[in-house]
């Protein structure tokens, strides 16, 4: 359907507060970007209300068509070189304890970003020492960008699945199903002990089997944390919702997942990759 539609009561959200205006000054005076604002996340005015922003870096420009995400495409920035001690003081001026970086996926450099990644990682934790959750693109799959990720000894290794399988080629174009089990699977080999975490966005047409494979297989992967989230359309040129899938459905695939022996699943209509990022890794008592 070509419409919006129209959003069931369980999915309205609260009104700007006053107390937003803090973190958008913070990002807006160190020149960042946030996946909260360049993905028109829901949560942002919860999310920033309580002083929490997830960073992105690499620049606000995707080298990918991902059909659900509202991140520009096109010709590439420059990575700038004081990035790294921008997003530092951010996350100091915000008081984080549990800061979480992502990225743009950056086709056009060799090795993916990986090695600004790592210094973004290092940068936060001097100057801060929060806890660092990093959530990647998949590096074309590249191994050695993949290793110099974990190098930075994040406290939590996050990358999408997005969705499953079957709807790669139309939701997730240019990346692949194995590609992202193969890069948890290299996280974990690498670094036992690290938490590795993924995520699915549903209501883009997948079955719940389908999502229930998908689980099992981040299990087989050893991934420990899982988000199940509604996916919802940023702008009339993105793909349409499929479906709204009541909180009772997330409840209940929330357990089935439990029951696959994930440490901490977190399934409801907001979730989102980053959402209640830092509770989630305490829950794991691992911070
Ligand atoms: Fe930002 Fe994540 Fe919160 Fe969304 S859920 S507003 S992306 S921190
Ligand atoms: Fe958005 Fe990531 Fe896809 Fe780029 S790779 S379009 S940032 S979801």
């Amino acid at each position: 359907a070509p419409h919006r539609r129209r959003l069931p009561k369980w999915l309205k959200r609260p009104m700007p507060s006053g107390e937003m205006a803090y973190t958008s000054q913070v990002v807006e005076d160190l020149n960042l970007e946030t996946v909260c604002e360049s993905a028109k996340c829901p949560n942002r005015t919860e999310c920033w209300a309580h002083r929490t922003a997830t960073f992105m870096i690499l620049g606000n420009v995707c080298t990918r068509p991902c059909g659900f995400c509202s991140v520009p495409k096109g010709k590439t920035e420059t990575v700038l070189e004081d990035e790294p001690e921008r997003v530092a003081e951010a996350a100091a001026r915000l008081g984080l304890e549990h800061v979480v970086i992502t990225c743009v996926t950056r086709d056009d450099l060799r090795d993916g970003g990986a090695e600004h990644f790592y210094r973004c990682v290092l940068a936060v934790r001097e100057r801060t020492g929060a806890a660092v959750e990093v959530l990647t693109s998949d590096f074309r799959g590249r191994r050695e960008s993949i290793s110099r990720v974990v190098e930075s000894r994040p406290d939590v290794f996050n990358h999408n699945t997005e969705t499953v399988p079957r709807l790669y080629h139309r939701v997730r174009r240019n990346a692949e199903y194995q590609r992202t089990l193969d890069l948890l699977k290299q996280v974990k080999d690498e670094a036992p002990e690290m938490p590795t975490k993924s995520g699915l966005m549903l209501g883009l047409g997948e079955s719940m089997d389908e999502v229930l494979d998908v689980a099992a297989d981040l299990r087989a992967n050893g991934v420990e944390m899982l988000t199940l989230g509604q996916y919802l359309q940023p702008t009339q040129h993105h793909l349409p919702v499929e479906r709204f899938v009541p909180p009772e459905e997330f409840d209940l695939l929330g357990e089935q997942c439990r029951q696959m022996g994930f440490s901490l699943v977190a399934s409801g209509p907001f979730v989102r990759s980053s959402y209640h990022a830092g509770e989630m890794a305490s829950v794991l008592g691992r911070e």
